[in-house]
């Protein structure tokens, strides 16, 4: 066993059932990601749309790659046919990019999270809770060629747990909202990705079934 699968399958031991795991593996080389691989991880989160194109041919094709980071709207024709999943959308802008380039590329509704910003810093991006839950309702009928799948965020960068339950206690309490109303006829919305290597009990504990872990498996980056 290497060190990546140890850590990989100690994290998996502690996740309660139903919570699924992003292996956050950016800026980490290929034989990092073939060691997470082998010990059965399939879903990869990663922030760059050229650091993603070179590591997909190198990966087996079940390898489900998601895209997590900033997604800037002249990356998105490199990004759509290559992920799983944008986990990232965090602006109607982009969603429309998404939107028009999936049905360009003739390629099936693709699965996306909605990024919902609560935390303190102002570079984290996201669209704010109010304006996401007047947004929502309008999604399906303008970007046909998206699937909402639910919503993604982060809880500020501080000390102060209090700060990181009551963020992702906000970002919980959006899901829930468009959970009960604009998609609950709505099978496919279904995901809340929350939590990060320093944070991911909090959030585990505020209702996410979704978690991106990076350092705490592949080391520092
Ligand atoms: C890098 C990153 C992570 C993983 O962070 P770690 O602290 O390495 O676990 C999770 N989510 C997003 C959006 C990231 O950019």
């Amino acid at each position: 066993m290497t060190a990546i699968s140890n850590r990989l399958q100690h994290i998996l031991s502690t996740l309660p059932e139903g919570v699924s795991l992003t292996a956050v593996s950016k800026f980490h080389p290929i034989e990092d990601i073939r060691d997470a691989y082998a010990a059965g991880q399939r879903i990869f989160g990663e922030s760059r749309a050229q650091e993603l194109a070179e590591k997909v041919p190198q990966m087996p094709d079940d390898t489900r790659w998601h895209f997590i980071g900033h997604l800037q709207t002249n990356k998105v024709r490199q990004v759509v046919p290559l992920v799983e999943m944008i986990q990232s959308v965090d602006s109607e802008r982009l969603l429309a990019a998404i939107d028009r380039e999936v049905e360009r590329q003739g390629l099936k509704p693709l699965r996306i999270l909605l990024q919902v910003h609560v935390a303190l810093e102002e570079t984290k991006t996201g669209f704010l809770p109010e304006e996401l839950l007047a947004l929502a309702p309008q999604i399906a009928e303008r970007y046909p060629h998206v699937e909402v799948a639910g919503v993604m965020g982060m809880a500020s960068n501080v000390d102060d747990e209090e700060r990181i339950r009551s963020d992702f206690r906000r970002i919980a309490q959006v899901y829930h909202q468009l959970r009960q109303s604009v998609y609950a006829n709505s099978a496919a919305f279904d995901t809340l990705s929350m939590g990060m290597s320093h944070d991911y009990p909090l959030a585990i504990a505020e209702g996410a079934n979704m978690v991106r872990i990076g350092t705490d498996i592949f080391g520092e980056r």
